[in-house]
């Protein structure tokens, strides 16, 4: 262990000596947190739009939206991935007050998200 410590010498404790050290000394306790990476999926029907677009096909009717829903967020160890629908408004409007056609847009969310996702 000797010798490592000499041929390694910033494994050594820095040695302090009182008199140079500072009056005012700022003591700054950080844990090292990596950063996650930051995914998100867009969900939505194909259209002959590009795919790079902001515009798609509204998931539950087809028609071409730039309004998103967000569905779900998802934390894992290394990644965050947040999963967002192509909704268009009407579609909204009916989500919120139909309990039904919202059941099966959840379903058919999870599903697009089990096969072509994951
Ligand atoms: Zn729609």
């Amino acid at each position: 262990m000797k010798k490592y410590a000499s041929h390694f010498p910033y494994l050594q404790p820095p040695k302090l000596e009182l008199q140079q050290k500072p009056k005012n000394i700022l003591l700054v306790n950080y844990k090292f947190i990596p950063m996650k990476k930051f995914r998100r999926i867009y969900i939505y029907k194909e259209s002959r739009l590009p795919e790079r677009g902001w515009l798609h096909g509204c998931f539950i009717c087809y028609c071409i939206t730039g309004r998103l829903l967000n569905f779900t967020t998802i934390e894992s160890t290394g990644h965050i991935s947040e999963y967002v629908v192509h909704v268009c408004p009407l579609c909204q409007k009916k989500l919120e007050k139909d309990s039904e056609l919202y059941d099966e847009y959840v379903e058919k969310c999870n599903k697009y998200i089990a096969t072509k996702v994951l």
